[in-house]
């Protein structure tokens, strides 16, 4: 997957503004944020969307869930946030490698469309 984005951030090819990382996962903030708080967090193993992920991704994705209230409290979303995963070309998604949306620090609209 040479020509990805987020595996060359991952890999540390492409500068990026980390809020943190393992050996399993990166966050960043989104270069175009929606909100005061818009970071992503994305496995260092390329998946290309939610869609492609498969049993063996069970416990990589319970991490990414719970990962995302710690990093929001970190970045000062005390009074809530919200995640999004844009999934395939009618889900949104622009970059094909999976990645969560983690957003806030304004009040957000209950309409999700
Ligand atoms: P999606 O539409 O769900 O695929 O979202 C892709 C997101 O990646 C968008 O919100 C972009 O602003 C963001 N993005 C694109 N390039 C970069 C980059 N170099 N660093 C951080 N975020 C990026």
């Amino acid at each position: 997957m040479s020509d990805c984005l987020f595996c060359k951030i991952a890999a540390g090819e492409i500068p990026a503004k980390k809020i943190y990382e393992d050996d399993e996962v990166i966050a960043f903030h989104d270069i175009h944020p929606v909100a005061p708080v818009h970071f992503l967090l994305v496995p260092k193993t390329h998946l290309d969307s939610l869609a492609h992920a498969e049993a063996q991704h069970q416990a990589l994705l319970g991490k990414m869930m719970l990962l995302t209230s710690k990093l929001a409290a970190e970045q000062g979303l005390s009074d809530g946030y919200r995640t999004i995963i844009n999934t395939g070309h009618g889900g949104g998604q622009t970059f094909f490698h999976l990645h969560m949306h983690i957003i806030g620090g304004k009040p957000l609209s209950t309409n999700i469309s």
